[in-house]
């Protein structure tokens, strides 16, 4: 059976001395939803099986739409927790608008990751599981808020929400490119990390927010842009007792994001309480969420 890109790359972080058992496991699961390629919808399921909670399918198979429609009833004033088709989506993915209008600081268009968010939280049936766990009417604050940035500047506002992420491109000072001493980069700099004397170039490791500006300006390649990652953050919240959210991720790739989404997730629906996602991460402890990414 095939197995799409993303649903072989889950499989590759499987331990070596079980993947041949969960490969298995997977495309019987498949063949089940009456697939003939393997997604991460069944690889997920697979796992949720594995860890002895109901798969996303069951979960599912569990809705009853009379009890559904009761608990959706004040939400359906706001057309934002629907979908096209008027199915809930308990979840708002919000992106800046930087590709769109050519914005000088992009460093990646976060729709891209958007949408990798949403379909992740789809494949992991994240709103059919949250209306089964809340008891009596659900209300705009059980539903989760992400938000992805395409730079530092964080024009969606990541800081403020669940589930937060910004595009960063590192940097680093290559010595053995010669510098002018044109001084573009220092000019470029709005934090002021960059020192240049004698041809020296020194960036200020604490001032540094990883826009990759001083990259781009550069010359001679005297400082380069790294890969582009991604800086995530959880537990941002607003209202009567305002929060940041905090850094669990200073620099990860696409597919430690979603990892993280997950454990996020995880916690939201396995929690026993109603209590608002920045609660749940004080009761388990950043490190420990840290861990379990
Ligand atoms: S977050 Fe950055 S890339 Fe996106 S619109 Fe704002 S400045 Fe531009
Ligand atoms: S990456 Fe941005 S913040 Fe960091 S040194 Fe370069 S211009 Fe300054
Ligand atoms: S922009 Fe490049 S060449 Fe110019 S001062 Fe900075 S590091 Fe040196």
């Amino acid at each position: 059976m095939d197995w799409d890109k993303s649903a072989a790359l889950l499989l590759e972080k499987v331990p070596p001395f079980i993947q041949k058992s969960v490969k298995e496991k997977v495309e019987t699961l498949a063949r089940k939803f009456g697939k003939n390629v393997v997604t991460e919808e069944e690889v997920l399921a697979a796992r949720e099986d594995f860890m002895g909670r109901p798969p996303a399918k069951e979960a599912q198979a569990k809705a009853n739409p009379s009890r559904d429609n009761e608990k959706l009833s004040i939400l359906r004033k706001y057309p934002k927790y629907f979908d096209k088709d008027g199915n809930p989506a308990l979840y708002q993915v919000k992106t800046c608008r930087g590709a769109e209008v050519n914005c000088p600081f992009l460093i990646t268009d976060s729709k891209i990751l958007g949408d990798k968010l949403q379909k992740r939280l789809e494949a992991l049936h994240f709103t059919e599981r949250l209306i089964n766990k809340v008891e009596g009417q659900i209300l705009p604050h059980h539903t989760m808020k992400l938000a992805v940035s395409g730079c530092p500047n964080s024009c969606s506002m990541p800081q403020i929400k669940d589930f937060g992420v910004h595009a960063v491109e590192p940097v680093y000072v290559d010595a053995e490119s010669g510098c002018i001493e044109c001084m573009k980069c220092v000019e470029t700099c709005r934090e002021d990390a960059i020192t240049v004397k004698d041809s020296q170039v020194t960036i200020d490791r604490e001032k540094c927010v990883h826009c990759g500006l001083c990259a781009r300006v550069c010359p001679t390649g005297s400082i380069k842009a790294q890969e582009k990652k991604y800086r995530v953050m959880i537990g941002g919240k607003v209202g009567r007792h305002p929060k940041f959210a905090e850094d669990i991720l200073p620099q990860a790739d696409e597919s430690t994001t979603l990892k993280a989404l997950e454990v996020c997730t995880d916690i939201i629906l396995s929690s026993k309480t109603e209590h608002r996602f920045r609660t749940l991460i004080e009761h388990h402890g950043i490190e420990e969420i840290k861990r379990r990414i």
